[in-house]
């Protein structure tokens, strides 16, 4: 085990390409009996725009994903196209209105705290935790995970979480975790209490070596050498760079491909020691693979580094099924993403996209409240923010806050860079959306991770072409969090051994990758917001049992 970990790191750490092009597809059909074992993956701010630009580059973990049921207009179908929200409707079914998690942080005026900010993977009520060094919990997912569901069927199966962040182990993981461990500060950890199992003692001895090596430029890739170039940023030259590190560069180990090279190490491990598929019940793992969203927000999405980091994680994703299968477990693998993303504004501009911006800092709670305080006379902050969602403060009079709410509103929809500014009660009014995702209104985005419990009085939603960061910085050049599809749409891949496979085009949604792996293990699931995806591509029907 310990060779392969070190293996399956080394791979990570350095550019081995695999060159065959994965196995072909086979005429056999659909498999009928249900697998051993799930194997979800979410692949953090995989947009399907940047999918769509590098599927046909693919040689290793997605070209044989391709092959299986392909659906490239996946939707994360909210308004609110964080990681939270985002992770919490690919095992539940459900969409973040149900869930619970409407974002990656909420304001919560009860707790007893300077900046009323909640997490959305804490538990507020630990001693000692707050909104930057929170104690990690499931307690704000309001349903149960794929995982809960075969434990409640079967409580012979298993469900592993493994991630880069939290939020997104925790978020697929649910309530009732085996194992659970995602990547913080410097090292792989858990919840507070949890043992290291060997592989992750061995995995973070090993990471830690890793750390504490320089990191050469990573070779570029041919296809990766017409992105090669540099853009100014702020204070930074950003787009040609290669991942090279000094030791000890936690930081940059983290915006990098090694990452995720760690994460399916790790994976592999949990699999071959826990014997995974191999037991009496199915078994389910989810994988958060996080660098692709630490190298977008780092340097966007246009440049070297992104075109080496998609590169990487194929040639990885590669190797881990590769692994897979040299143990002979049966099993069915999901692939999607959490929200998408967009490119920095700075180098949008230089590729005929000359209306990108960022967002002024007159766009604010603060600002807004303050300038309405002044107005109408009322002392104190007037507002708080959170994101997209605003605050009416407690401590404002409740005859004021109708006045104050319909102020906020008319101020935010005249700034020239605000496309919407909903109120609470014009989310609430809108029925949840049923149509397709594609072309649902903004205010059905919105309904869609609303929840009246956690939500703002007032949700502010950015126009198409401003980006939601005023001033880069390094790390954070580029985001998403919009309502708008280069955001919410992401690919949704299904592939197991011996299917026969298509491609359909038209939008799903990330919701329906619950029943559908529902489906495919003989379980019976119901209520339900997403529906189960036939994944036979002839007269046969993977929703039928
Ligand atoms: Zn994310």
């Amino acid at each position: 085990m310990r060779a392969f970990l070190l293996a399956a790191l080394a791979l990570a750490a350095a550019p081995a390409f695999a060159q065959n092009a994965g196995p072909s597809a086979s005429p056999a059909p659909t498999p009928s009996t249900p697998p051993k074992l799930i194997v979800a993956i979410s692949v953090d701010q995989l947009s399907a725009d940047l999918f769509a630009e590098y599927r046909n580059r693919f040689t290793g973990g997605f070209a044989r994903l391709l092959q299986g049921a392909v659906f490239p207009s996946g939707y994360q179908g909210h308004a609110s196209t964080e990681t939270c929200p985002g992770h919490s409707t690919i095992l539940t079914g459900m969409r973040p209105a149900r869930t619970g998690i409407i974002a990656n942080n909420w304001i919560d005026q009860k707790v007893a705290r300077a900046d009323k900010q909640v997490y959305c993977a804490e538990d507020e009520r630990a001693p000692g935790s707050t909104s930057k060094a929170y104690t990690t919990s499931a307690i704000h997912l309001k349903v149960p995970t794929l995982g809960e569901m075969m434990k409640a069927a079967n409580p012979a199966s298993r469900m592993v979480a493994v991630a880069g962040k939290d939020r997104a182990a925790i978020m697929m993981g649910g309530h009732k975790v085996d194992e659970l461990w995602y990547w913080k500060d410097k090292t792989f950890t858990s919840y507070a209490g949890r043992t290291e199992p060997p592989v992750l003692v061995r995995a973070n001895a090993a990471v830690a070596a890793l750390i504490a090596k320089p990191q050469e430029a990573l070779p570029l890739p041919g296809f990766c050498k017409g992105m090669s170039q540099p853009v100014r940023v702020g204070e930074q030259t950003i787009g040609a760079g290669r991942f090279e590190r000094a030791a000890g560069d936690v930081r940059a180990f983290r915006a990098s491909p090694a990452l995720d090279g760690a994460v399916l190490a790790i994976a592999a491990g949990l699999i071959q020691d826990m014997k995974l598929g191999r037991g009496a019940a199915p078994d389910i793992i989810a994988i958060g693979v996080a660098a692709t969203d630490f190298v977008g927000h780092a340097y966007g999405l246009g440049g070297s580094e992104m075109c080496i980091q998609l590169a990487e994680l194929d040639s990885a994703l590669g190797s881990f099924f590769d692994t897979l299968d040299s143990w002979n477990i049966d099993y069915q693998i999901v692939l999607t993403a959490d929200h998408g993303a967009r490119d920095m504004p700075e180098r949008q501009r230089q590729r005929a996209m000359p209306m990108e911006a960022r967002v002024s800092p007159e766009v604010s709670a603060k600002a807004v409240g303050a300038a309405i305080g002044a107005a109408l006379g009322v002392a104190g902050p007037v507002l708080l923010g959170s994101e997209g969602d605003i605050y009416v403060a407690d401590d404002v009079p409740a005859a004021r806050r109708p006045a104050i709410i319909a102020e906020a509103a008319r101020r935010f929809r005249a700034m020239p860079q605000v496309a919407a500014a909903l109120t609470a009660a014009e989310i609430a009014a809108t029925p949840m959306p049923t149509g397709p995702p594609d072309i649902w209104t903004l205010a059905e985005r919105a309904r869609a991770s609303y929840d009246p419990e956690r939500s703002g009085d007032l949700l502010i939603m950015l126009k198409p072409h401003v980006t939601g960061i005023a001033t880069p910085g390094v790390g954070y050049v580029a985001t998403h969090g919009s309502p708008w599809d280069h955001d919410r749409r992401v690919p949704i891949l299904f592939w197991r051994k011996g299917m026969a496979g298509f491609e359909q085009p038209r939008s799903v949604e990330t919701i329906d990758i619950a029943p559908t792996l529902a489906a495919t293990l003989g379980l019976k699931v119901s209520g339900l917001d997403g529906r189960c995806l036939d994944l036979d591509p002839g007269a046969g029907d993977t929703c039928r049992f």
